[in-house]
């Protein structure tokens, strides 16, 4: 298997996947999605809260906040030898919240959230977390845990985790009148026009929609669209809480460990 990198934007990686079948790439994609591990709040103690948004709801929206994650230094609660409901300080990280509106009406935003390890701080700083009147004020203590996408979204370290078969498309040669009905229709603008000819201008971004060789007016279509049975597009996107070339290796670390213990299982009942 070879995986080629077309783009790595931030959060975000595009990369063309050569030499892999379906099942490996949805084994990928539903490992990145559920099983590799990242950092939220799990436990909220309300100290105060006078605002108008119920304590349930604030530790909802803690919950929902993406925290950067620290892989190689903290254990998920069931791995860590303390074996504690409260966590101990190789499992768990301790996020403080102090506001109050002296002056009018304000939005806590969630870069006001005081961690104890300055490495397990929100994604961004800009996330509204509840919106203060004048007077009121909210006090608590939040406490992060590794956990996974599969007992919650929260726990999930990709919002886009995606593949496609890798396009493969043929314009039309001789015989075409040009009349570029399927370089108008194309919701992606893969085709164009070049000398007078159809051609393709970006082949990544087709979707195989087949809306091209539906609308060619020669039947069969003149232009091919077909795709490569061993190649992927793979689009994964990052929450933040780790970059998206993290989980892919994550992924493929657990995928073998899996693949591993299924194997050996097997020999056991053989
Ligand atoms: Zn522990």
């Amino acid at each position: 298997m070879k995986i080629e990198i077309l783009e790595k934007n931030g959060n975000s990686l595009r990369a063309i996947v050569r030499g892999a079948e379906v099942p490996l790439m949805n084994a990928l994609r539903r490992i990145s999605l559920a099983q590799v591990p990242c950092m939220a709040i799990d436990d909220v103690v309300m100290v105060d809260n006078s605002s108008i948004l119920q304590d349930e709801i604030i530790a909802h929206r803690l919950g929902l906040t993406p925290l950067k994650t620290d892989l190689d230094n903290y254990n998920t609660p069931d791995d860590c030898s303390c074996q504690s409901e409260f966590g101990c300080p190789q499992c768990r990280v301790t996020l403080t919240l102090t506001a109050e509106a002296t002056d009018g009406t304000r939005t806590v935003y969630s870069g006001e959230l005081v961690s104890e390890n300055p490495e397990i701080v929100p994604v961004s700083d800009k996330i509204p977390i509840v919106k203060l009147a004048k007077g009121q004020k909210i006090k608590l203590e939040a406490y992060a845990r590794l956990g996974t996408g599969k007992t919650h979204t929260k726990w999930q370290p990709v919002c886009v985790s995606a593949y496609k078969y890798y396009p493969k498309i043929t314009p039309p040669t001789t015989s075409c009148d040009d009349c570029k009905k399927c370089v108008d229709i194309c919701p992606k603008k893969v085709l164009d026009v070049k000398s007078a000819k159809i051609a393709v201008r970006d082949l990544h971004a087709c979707t195989l929609c087949m809306d091209c060789v539906d609308i060619c007016p020669k039947k069969p279509s003149l232009i091919k669209v077909e795709w490569e049975k061993d190649a992927f597009i793979l689009n994964l996107e990052s929450t933040g809480a780790l970059p998206p070339e993290r989980v892919l290796r994550e992924a493929t670390k657990i995928l073998k460990q899996q693949l591993k213990e299924f194997e050996e299982q097997a020999k056991v009942e053989i």
